[in-house]
């Protein structure tokens, strides 16, 4: 099969341009992480790449190192921000793979041990809180340096 072409009204895209609203993590030159909407865990980051990228299918391999780097800074501050036992990280391609926003993004995941990942609902989480939540993953950020 090929997959089709990349839509640039997906909705991370349209965050990427401030035509919708998150709670902005961390950006550099190439990426951008931001808290999913719907957390499967407190925390739940997503990590994207700023150029157009439907999935790790049509990637560019500068942009996927880029957005590793940032992967490995996210799960490293979830670690101390979220006192965390481990981390998960989830990628899906195409609708097969499980993918529903169709523009590249790593989920990256605080695991407490003994601790299952929530189920998708479909519901959002309180605003505020995720807004605790990227405050805090940015003072570790800080931290870390
Ligand atoms: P996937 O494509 O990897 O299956 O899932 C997309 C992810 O994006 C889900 O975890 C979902 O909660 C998250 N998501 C969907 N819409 C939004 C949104 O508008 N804002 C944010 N921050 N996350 C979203």
């Amino acid at each position: 099969m090929t997959a089709p072409s990349y839509d640039t009204d997906n909705i991370f895209a349209k965050i990427l341009r401030g035509d919708l609203p998150c709670h902005k993590v961390y950006e550099d030159d190439a990426t951008f992480a931001f808290m999913d909407i719907m957390p499967r865990a407190d925390g739940h980051t997503l990590v994207i790449p700023k150029n157009a990228s439907r999935n790790m299918l049509d990637v560019k391999q500068a942009d996927l190192n880029a957005i590793m780097a940032t992967v490995q800074k996210i799960a490293k501050a979830q670690m101390q921000a979220f006192d965390a036992d481990g981390i998960t990280l989830q990628q899906f391609n195409e609708p097969a793979g499980g993918q529903v926003v169709f523009h590249l993004h790593m989920h990256v995941i605080p695991r407490q041990d003994g601790i299952s990942l929530r189920p998708h609902t479909g519901e959002m989480a309180d605003n505020d809180l995720l807004a605790t939540h990227a405050q805090a993953l940015k003072e570790a950020l800080e931290k870390i340096g």
